[in-house]
């Protein structure tokens, strides 16, 4: 399984699109691994998860072959996972010599606001509303959904994905995982983690996760043997208000045994 990070910045971007903080400053003059977009993954160039408003910006960037993805998956709506304006382009009128429909998987808020933006050429779209712990087959994907502790006002979605004996963990947004989402990877063995951590040093494990989240998890995974020294484990989704460089966060979380993700990274599993 290979795992693309296209984007691994908060809400804002970092450097945060508007901002003159030291942390937004640093990160322009730094350049490299401290420019952080909106978060999105690609798996084996088959599956993508969310689709942020920097979409665009990735498919130039990674020279992705956006057309030739037919598979969606969302974890959330909020708008930096969630920019289906632009999904409006893969129709006929703006997308050529494609496979029509492009499937998308996400809650009932997700479908409503895509039937709502994409009103005008539902036949280019097949929609597949997803439920925590509902499994659903996606290729040669098992996707199993699960509640996140986000937003009270949404039922935002972790991704359990399964592929032969290939087995990620997609955990963000997340808050510390509610109880029922701990029961279900009690007795699961996982290749790779990848995880919220938005606040950095600022304590906070509701909504998002800081680094002594991250590094807790770690430690019950290894624990319940739900990860293996060779599992790799990623810390993701940083918020420029966390004031760390990608340097200072590789010094937090490395001796940890955990890697600090960048846009671009690639991980084989
Ligand atoms: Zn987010
Ligand atoms: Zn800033
Ligand atoms: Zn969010």
């Amino acid at each position: 399984m290979k795992i693309q990070l296209l984007g691994t910045a908060a809400a804002e971007g970092y450097p945060a699109v508007f901002c003159k903080c030291d942390s937004c400053n640093r990160a322009r003059e730094l350049g490299g691994k401290d420019i952080r977009t909106r978060t999105s993954a690609i798996i084996d160039d088959f599956l993508k998860i969310d689709f942020p408003p920097d979409t665009f910006h990735h498919v130039l960037t990674h020279n992705l072959d956006l057309g030739s993805i037919e598979h969606l998956l969302f974890t959330h709506t909020h708008h930096d996972h969630f920019h289906p304006e632009d999904i409006r382009m893969r129709t006929p009128i703006f997308a050529h010599a494609i496979q029509y429909p492009l499937n998308i998987y996400g809650n009932d808020v997700v479908m409503a606001k895509c039937q709502n933006v994409l009103a005008a050429s539902k036949e280019s779209f097949k929609l597949h509303r997803i439920q925590p712990f509902e499994k659903v087959q996606i290729g040669d994907y098992q996707v199993t959904p699960l509640p996140a502790d986000h937003n009270p006002m949404e039922t935002c979605l972790l991704f359990y994905i399964e592929k032969g004996n290939k087995r990620l963990l997609y955990g963000h947004d997340t808050g510390w995982f509610p109880e029922p989402t701990w029961s279900f990877l009690e007795d699961k063995q996982l290749d790779i983690a990848i995880l919220d951590c938005t606040n950095g040093l600022i304590q906070g494990r509701r909504n998002h996760m800081d680094i002594d989240a991250v590094k807790e998890i770690k430690a019950i995974f290894t624990d319940k043997s739900i990860i293996n020294p060779t599992s790799k484990v990623i810390a993701t989704h940083f918020s420029h208000n966390i004031n760390l460089s990608h340097q200072a966060l590789q010094n937090l979380l490395e001796p940890a045994g955990i890697e600090v993700s960048y846009d671009g990274m690639i991980i084989e599993i």
